[in-house]
């Protein structure tokens, strides 16, 4: 198979990273790659899709990877796991792929070793530069998820129209569950047996970086890794609820200018010109007088240590170098002055999180369950609510209109292919009952 043929399949079968921000993968697959690395970190505690997967799944992730080393003509794959994790291979396979082109690389239990610039760090001991991609030093991440995405649709002629998610917290118990792309959160969590959520609210995604939803408009979508739930009084919704205004007064008041959230910062501890006490005093002290202290925070991915694990004035860094970001990704913002850091910093080894410490410092041991199950339930929802952008890009757009009958698995919305974008599709049989720019509903008959 050629590269252009395999890209145009996982264009058409709607195929996004299923750990992140949903960047589409034709558009990360490229015959520069020499490596893949496979992101098995699962770096965000209570987090347990990757888990499973890597449980069940390795053969068929293998198999994957051998056909996209072959049509991408890369040289090597490398797993990289944690070592408290690497139990849960299957020791066949692993034995199976001694001198062969796929290894399995123990990476520390840091966070955050899944972010894309630390995990290439970790496993090839290349440095991404500022700002640039990972193909720019020969590497692509891809999600473990996401292989096994590519997986079906090769093998069970499935595109994405279901979602692996663990939901836990302030629960009797967790659960891992596969749910239909567009099903309604609030009816998923009814469906399992969550239904006492007086006074508590729910994450979308990991303790550190998920966000805060209203689980009675969200649904699940493409990169919906996983739901938390967590009483409204925790600190890790009360961070979140917290008003900007609020932030940066305590922070225009407070902040000691002692630069440990710099120190620790994990792109900072890889040489990238971030410093993160520069962007906070800046916004707080409206200090505008060098923007690159505030275009800095161009380089931040929000991974939150700064604010959860060195901040000892109850600072939040990462809530104001991520709204910066945000701001300047808003204004078009592209940042010209990057480096290409060669060497880490010296006091790196000595400044790494593990995770241990992050699940003390955010509060969350009374939270963890010795075992999450792995709960093959199917659902079947009345009405799914499809999204129009599910990923990084252009929303898709609509190629079906009201009253069309649809069957799973049918196309229902496309973005135009020559802008950064993905393929959407119906993920129940049934009746399209509104289709608008943001979403399409389609209602089971
Ligand atoms: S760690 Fe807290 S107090 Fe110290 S510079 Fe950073 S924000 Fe300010
Ligand atoms: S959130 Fe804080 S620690 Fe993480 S990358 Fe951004 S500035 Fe660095």
């Amino acid at each position: 198979m050629e590269l252009k043929e395999l890209q145009k399949l996982i264009y058409d079968a709607g195929i996004v990273g299923a750990g992140g921000a949903g960047f589409p993968t034709h558009k990360k697959l490229s015959d520069k790659a020499e490596i893949i690395i496979v992101n098995a970190a699962e770096c965000e505690p209570m987090m347990m899709v990757d888990h499973h997967i890597m449980q069940k799944h390795l053969h068929l992730l293998v198999e994957t990877l051998n056909m996209m080393l072959d049509v991408m003509g890369a040289k090597q794959a490398i797993i990289g796991v944690k070592g408290k994790n690497m139990h849960l291979l299957d020791q066949a396979v692993v034995k199976d792929l001694e001198n062969t082109r796929i290894s399995v690389k123990e990476i520390p239990d840091i966070y955050p070793a899944g972010d894309e610039v630390v995990l290439t760090y970790e496993t090839t001991g290349r440095i991404i530069p500022e700002g640039a991609l990972p193909i720019s030093v020969g590497v692509i991440v891809s999600n473990m998820e996401t292989l096994f995405n590519i997986w079906k649709l090769f093998n069970e002629h499935t595109p994405v129209v279901e979602k692996y998610v663990t939901i836990g917290g302030d629960t009797e118990r967790d659960m891992t569950v596969k749910v239909p792309v567009g099903m309604k959160i609030s009816e998923l969590l009814e469906a399992c047996g969550y239904t006492d959520l007086e006074g508590k609210r729910i994450i979308s995604g990991g303790p550190m970086m998920g966000k805060l939803i209203d689980e009675k408009t969200e649904v699940v979508t493409k990169t919906t890794k996983g739901l938390l739930i967590f009483p409204e009084t925790h600190e890790v919704i009360q961070r979140r609820i917290r008003p900007m205004s609020v932030t940066l007064k305590r922070a225009s008041a407070a902040c000691c200018n002692c630069h440990m959230c710099s120190d620790i910062c994990p792109r900072h501890l890889l040489g990238y010109n971030l410093q993160v006490h520069k962007i906070l005093r800046a916004a707080a002290h409206s200090e505008i007088t060098d923007t690159e202290n505030f275009t800095q925070a161009a380089l931040c991915c929000g991974c939150g240590i700064c604010t959860v694990v060195a901040c000892q004035q109850m600072l939040d860094p990462q809530a104001i170098s991520v709204a910066v970001k945000g701001e300047l990704a808003k204004q078009g913002f592209k940042r010209k002055n990057n480096i290409a850091p060669e060497h880490v910093l010296p006091e790196r080894a000595g400044r790494l999180v593990p995770s241990s410490l992050l699940i003390q410092r955010l509060g969350l041991q009374e939270y963890i369950k010795p075992k999450v199950m792995r709960d093959m339930r199917t659902f079947s929802p009345k009405r799914v609510y499809i999204p129009m952008k599910q990923h990084v890009g252009a929303p898709a757009v609509s190629v079906v209109n009201v009253g069309d009958m649809v069957k799973k698995k049918d196309v229902i919305a496309r973005t135009p292919e020559n802008l950064l974008g993905t393929t959407m599709h119906a993920s129940i049989d049934g009746k399209v009952i509104e289709v608008s720019p943001s979403r399409i509903v389609i209602e089971r008959v």
